[in-house]
């Protein structure tokens, strides 16, 4: 019986680097031979819980081994591991556990009560109990710990047979446009996701990669967590992030790569050990989710360190281009070129495939693109062209030589005048004003011009921004289309648990409060 499941990596590792330290957390490092066993030991556990091929088990907890463990576990069995964002509401999870029909909820101890009130009494429970022992939490009776659930199991469970076309993952999307749909992911669009990312960063085993950002992300899963384990390196988990813990760690556990998004890199950047610390030992950063900040740049670049940005998301599991390291000075706002068995195109709205400098659709293919949307055919339609590409619902266009240029989500896209705005430039040129700490550019009905960008900014503190000096700084910069003609300060923009601004939040309260 043969298996082509993530879930038999950690054992195919422990037959090659058998010692090789594969996580080490908390100054605890598990070998590779230790991580297969426990897998083993964990899938044996879960099968005797009933869980067998398709069934779905649910992790919500911060970074830790046994979100790793269960991961592979689940997949070993042929069962569809779904990784929750701890900065999820009750309610949030509890869709996302209701949707996904988990059977089984496997949680950090430190999510108590978050996770007894989201899984209520259908669902199974197992907690690792491995407090902050400054922060002692209760458990609620019903549970089972998952140390000793792994002590108690059998060596081994019984071998599944699973294929790379069987579902690997559901990971519900950001939720930036809309309610978060859950992307089912195979196991060959993650292995292949990983082999990109093996191909195009040059990973090695001698690796140390720092993983600051958390696991339930599908960046840090598939760019971080899976590639390593495939290539034998080794992952330098941190439970959460701290800028100052992370040089620390950087230093002191030598990492050679860190990726992250651009905030985290300003912070790490903007803390005051920042300068006194010892990050020699770095060799890659790689940052994905939005263009990285020139200011960012230019602090790592005059240390010696260049980033390499990408472009993704979670139904490409999740990546689609990389800007190589070479390039990212002279070309630091592209997103890059596609992976190395990924492949993008840019459409016009009439279906034509567009050349170099032409504004349209991106689309991708590959074998690390997506299977579906959970148990929801309609969107999975919707998601795919006649030929099964994606589509991103992100605009982009490619430069002479074929790097990829981001330019807005087309939900995002303003159409003024019959011209188009998009959002993001003109969000770009507000972030850019000193004080400005947050920024949204909405379109907003007019009776003249079909839609004008109307902006929503947030200010540090004790900082104010005269509007009309505002437009005035805006109208040497962008063309006058552009210019939002309307602004409004407050105190919090709406953002997902990611992080990115919830847009159709901020339409809807415009359209009631202009209603009233
Ligand atoms: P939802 O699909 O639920 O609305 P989401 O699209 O934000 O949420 P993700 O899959 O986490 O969910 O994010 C992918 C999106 O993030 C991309 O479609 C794109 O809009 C944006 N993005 C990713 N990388 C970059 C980048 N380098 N530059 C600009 N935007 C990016
Ligand atoms: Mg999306």
């Amino acid at each position: 019986m043969t298996s082509d499941s993530l879930g038999t990596w950690p054992r195919r590792r422990a037959v090659k680097s058998a010692d090789h330290p594969a996580i080490l957390f908390r100054d605890h490092a598990t070998s590779y031979a230790e991580l297969a066993a426990r897998v083993d030991r964990l899938a044996a556990a879960l099968q005797a819980r009933g869980v067998g091929f398709g069934d779905r088990v649910a992790y919500l907890g911060n970074n830790h081994p046994s979100f790793v463990e269960t991961l592979f576990a689940s997949t070993l069995l042929g069962a569809v591991f779904v990784p929750l964002n701890t900065r999820l509401s009750i309610p949030e999870l509890e869709y996302m556990l209701q949707d996904s029909e988990a059977m089984l909820l496997v949680s950090g101890s430190e999510l108590e009560p978050t996770a007894s009130a989201a899984a209520g009494s259908g669902i199974r429970r197992i907690v690792i109990d491995d407090p902050d022992p400054e922060d002692p939490v209760s458990i609620a009776d019903d549970t089972e710990d998952y140390e000793q659930l792994i002590r108690d199991a059998p060596a081994a469970p019984r071998p599944a047979t699973v294929t790379l076309e069987d579902r690997a993952l559901i990971i519900y999307t950001s939720g930036t446009t809309g309610r978060p749909k859950g992307a089912v992911l195979t196991h060959g669009n993650l292995t292949w996701n990983a082999i990109n990312v093996l191909v195009d960063y040059d990973l090695t085993s001698a690796d140390r990669s720092l993983m600051i950002s958390p696991l339930f992300h599908v960046a840090a899963l598939g760019m971080g967590c899976l590639p390593v384990i495939l290539k034998g390196a080794t992952l330098l988990l941190e439970e959460r992030f701290v800028s100052g813990d992370a040089l620390r760690s950087i230093e002191r556990l030598r990492a050679t790569t860190v990726s992250g998004v651009p905030t985290t890199f300003q912070l790490i950047m903007d803390d005051p050990a920042w300068t006194s610390t010892d990050i020699s030992s770095l060799r890659l950063l790689t940052c994905g989710g939005s263009p990285v900040p020139d200011r960012v740049r230019a602090a790592y670049e005059a240390r010696g360190l260049s980033f390499s940005g990408g472009y993704g998301m979670t139904e490409a599991s999740p990546g689609v281009t990389m800007l190589p390291p070479k390039y990212s000075q002279q070309r630091g706002a592209s997103a890059g070129l596609a992976h190395f068995f990924t492949e993008f195109r840019i459409r016009g709205a009439d279906g034509r495939v567009l050349g170099p400098h032409e504004r349209g659709e991106i689309e991708t293919a590959g074998a690390n693109v997506f299977l579906e949307y959970w148990e929801n055919a309609p969107a999975t339609a919707e998601a795919f062209t006649d030929d099964r590409w994606l589509r991103t619902g992100d605009v982009g266009y490619v430069d002479d030589d074929g790097f990829l240029y981001i330019v807005d989500r087309s939900k995002d896209m303003i159409i003024s005048g019959g011209e188009n705005v998009y959002s993001a430039e003109v969000e770009q040129a507000i972030a850019a004003i000193p004080g400005v700490t947050g920024v949204a550019v909405i379109g907003v009905p007019h009776e003249r011009w079909g839609e004008v960008p109307h902006a929503v900014i947030t200010l540090a503190p004790g900082q104010s921004l005269d509007p009309g000096e505002m437009v005035a700084h805006l109208s040497s910069r962008l063309a006058r289309y552009k210019v939002p003609k309307t602004i409004e300060i407050v105190d919090e923009l709406p953002r997902t648990a990611s992080g990115k601004v919830r847009k159709a939040v901020l339409r809807e309260r415009y359209d009631s409060e202009s209603e009233a």
